[in-house]
């Protein structure tokens, strides 16, 4: 007899590609069937079978607050009975992009759109529109969204110019992107130097969280900051990750250097979709219908989404919340750790704010070929017997994790409790 989740996974297969609206969904990396969510709450997810899970991976991000937090929800249900959506300003709106620039001092101006790809792709037509130059800078494993002049990876080695990493990405747009080795500060400055007056911007994330968790090297973002500076080049953090996860202001806030545009997405939607791109004023003002940067979204700024974002963002500005969620992050962090080593596994750990990165490798990584040396069928094994077990991570060994002001130490301590069985199998 198949489970409910499986039937489920073998209806969708038959009309939606590999059954799932975003890849990694599928469960291609570590194998088996994903489960069907039909509920949350607080830190727990319950699947089609009516198993509960405890819940790191927060929609990939925005459930900082936890799931269905009661405010987040009322203000949900409040603003879905005024109106879905009008296509038209509405005051809820300006006062997202006040709480935004209040928060993040680098926003000036800002505009929201409906994703974080959306954002990014505004960011780099702003920053070309702005300079006028049309090469654009990016890390190996970053993402930034799915717009095509941001697919590409890097071949390996020194700056290279990209070649297309999907399908479908025409040459003669990749080629405008370079890609660099995350981390590497002479990469960056040769290729100023070589190509600085032609480099429109480079986009980064200030803290990596989308091949694992990989931590800015010191003078990293200082050498981006100094060399755009320099050559007249945007510098553009892609926050929509880190944005109140890495600290209330954003990873900008916690290493203190101040980029000229920054994407948000994830946390300021609370579980609804909204992005954000905003930055310096004199960059902000070359959008449409100000100035000559076209960009537009029949549901930018919807008020159902736009209230969710209101909702969480209140919740992260209260007293010790961002506090309390570190402390929780690094307790769990920590146990893993402890757990790994008193069953010998070789395993490595670390967390910034409310993210989190697990390593089947001795130490954290620091670079995408430091990621790749992670032992993926280690992390496979782990994965699925955490589930087994009621702990739902990221299906991938590439993903960082994250907690929400939900979870607690009961939830760490069943965490641990499963993982120490789960380390003592491997
Ligand atoms: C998730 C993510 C995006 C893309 O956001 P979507 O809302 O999935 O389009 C862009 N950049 C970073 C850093 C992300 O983590």
């Amino acid at each position: 007899m198949n489970t409910r989740n499986e039937q489920l996974f073998e209806r969708a297969q038959r009309r939606i590609p590999a059954g799932v609206n975003s890849p990694v969904r599928a469960f291609g990396a570590v194998g088996g069937t994903p489960p069907f969510f039909e509920r949350a709450s607080g830190a727990h997810l319950w699947d089609a079978d009516g198993r509960r899970y405890i819940d790191y991976v927060g929609s990939w991000g925005p459930m900082v607050a936890g799931h269905t937090h009661p405010a987040v929800v009322e203000a949900v249900q409040a603003a879905a009975s005024r109106a879905l959506s009008f296509g038209a300003p509405t005051e809820a709106e300006v006062e997202l992009a006040e709480t935004l620039c209040r928060l993040v001092p680098s926003i000036e101006m800002l505009r929201l759109v409906s994703s974080g790809t959306e954002a990014t792709m505004t960011a780099i037509r702003l920053a070309r529109g702005f300079t006028g130059r049309s090469l654009i800078v990016k890390f190996e494993g970053c993402y930034h969204g799915h717009a095509d002049s941001l697919l590409v990876k890097a071949g390996s080695g020194a700056l290279t110019f990209g070649n297309p990493s999907s399908a479908g990405v025409p040459p003669e747009v990749a080629g405008h992107t370079l890609v660099l080795s995350y981390n590497d500060l002479s990469q960056v400055e040769n290729l100023f130097k070589e190509k600085g007056n032609q480099i429109a911007c480079v986009i980064v994330e200030p803290v990596a969280g989308n091949m694992n968790l990989v931590l800015p090297a010191p003078g990293f973002l200082e050498e981006l900051r100094e060399q755009c500076t320099r050559h007249g080049a945007v510098l553009l953090f892609d926050e929509v990750m880190t944005g109140f996860r890495v600290a209330l202001g954003g990873a900008q806030a916690r290493y203190g250097i101040r980029p000229d545009l920054t994407t948000l997405g994830k946390v300021i939607g609370g579980g609804l979709p909204v992005g954000a791109v905003g930055g310096r004023r004199e960059i902000m003002e070359k959008i449409a219908p100000l100035g000559p940067v076209y960009q537009a979204g029949t549901l930018s700024g919807n008020p159902v989404a736009v209230a969710a974002g209101l909702a969480t963002l209140k919740l992260v500005q209260e007293k010790d919340f961002q506090s309390k969620i570190e402390a929780t992050t690094r307790s769990l962090i920590e146990g893993l750790m402890k757990e790994a080593n008193s069953a010998g596994v070789t395993f490595s750990a670390q967390s910034i704010g409310s993210m989190f990165g697990l390593y089947f490798r001795a130490s954290p990584p620091t670079s995408f070929a430091e990621v790749m040396e992670c032992d993926k069928e280690r992390f496979n094994k782990f994965f699925h017997a955490m589930l087994v077990l009621g702990v739902y991570l990221a299906p991938s060994a590439y993903e960082a994790g994250f907690v929400s002001a939900a979870h607690g130490v009961v939830e760490i301590e069943k965490t641990l409790a499963a993982a120490r069985e789960t380390f003592r199998g491997l």
